[in-house]
């Protein structure tokens, strides 16, 4: 018997038979005997919408309030991954981020995981549930609903798999597994058997959206080894783990771009000690 986590991204729940198909998955683990965590995303386009909704009433909305307005677009999935499971017969409870232990700091919009007590998802595992857990979100200590960055569930899924001791990790997506370059943008890339998390950070630090950068390094630092793969085939994915000597052949893994950069350029800045410092607190106090 096996616990492993799974993680569904948005658009593997986009609508309901999504939703259905994920439940017979579900259940094919649960055939075998393993306990099964399943973190979900907001359904596609969801998250994006309630920021139109609120970008249309005021251009910048507080940061406290959008974290309340889209931990509501996780907490639609788990309920309705949860009634797709009861609907063929498998016992399953879903969790907020909070419910599960997920505790973080105050930053509102990109929080970062201070902690996770997840003692309530192991008694509910023990009891023989799947626990269906909100991807994206947690709280702050003084019980502040937060968010994790956007693609945050991917850090949903590999920290609760740090802190499960989880077998397996496997992140279910609409590609089958991490490609030389995006898929969608360049047909003849191929897809990788495995990949490090050095070469997997920087593809999604430079834009591959497929994983969200912060889920990597947390990945890296805990050492969880997880599975991309595809919610909508059973190919085999890609494995995101520590380089081996195999590996270190290879000096070009992939290549990754992003269209939504900025470049800010400060000009005639004072060649006087203290400069420097004052303008890079500013940014790391604004979170930048
Ligand atoms: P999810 O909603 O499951 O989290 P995302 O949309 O965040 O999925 O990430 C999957 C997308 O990442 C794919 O549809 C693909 O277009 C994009 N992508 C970018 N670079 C890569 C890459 N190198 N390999 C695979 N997918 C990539
Ligand atoms: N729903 C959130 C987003 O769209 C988190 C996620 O999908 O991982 O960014
Ligand atoms: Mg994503």
């Amino acid at each position: 018997m096996a616990l492993i986590v799974q993680k569904y991204g948005g658009t593997s729940v986009g609508n309901t038979d999504r939703i259905k198909n994920v439940a017979a998955r579900v259940a094919k683990y649960r055939a075998q005997g393993d306990q099964v965590v399943v973190v979900v995303s907001a359904m596609s386009g969801v998250t994006d919408g309630l920021i139109k909704l609120a970008k249309d009433i005021v251009p910048l909305p507080s940061e406290r309030e959008m974290d309340m307005l889209l931990a509501t677009g996780e907490q639609q999935t788990i309920a309705l991954t949860a009634i797709a499971l009861h609907a063929i017969n498998i016992p399953a409870v879903s969790m907020t981020g909070a419910q599960a232990g997920i505790v973080t700091d105050g930053v509102h919009t990109k929080a970062k995981i201070h902690n996770i007590t997840p003692k309530a998802v192991h008694e509910l595992l023990d009891a023989g549930n799947v626990v269906i857990v909100a991807g994206f979100q947690g709280e702050t200590k003084d019980g502040q609903i937060t968010t994790l960055g956007r693609g945050g569930s991917d850090l949903t899924a590999i920290a609760l798999a740090a802190a499960l001791k989880a077998d397996l990790c496997q992140i279910y997506t609409d590609v089958d597994g991490v490609y030389t370059a995006d898929p969608r943008i360049v047909p003849t890339a191929k897809k990788l058997q495995e990949i490090s998390y050095d070469e997997m950070l920087e593809l999604a630090s430079l834009g591959a959206k497929v994983m969200q950068s912060r889920s990597v390094e947390f990945a890296k630092k805990f050492g969880v080894v997880f599975e991309v793969r595809s919610s909508l085939n059973d190919n085999p994915g890609t494995i995101v783990k520590e380089e081996t000597k195999s590996m270190e052949d290879v000096v070009i893994r992939g290549v990754a771009f992003d269209k939504n950069q900025a470049k800010v350029t400060l000009v005639a800045v004072p060649d006087k000690p203290g400069v420097a410092a004052r303008i890079f607190k500013a940014l790391g106090d604004a979170t930048v």
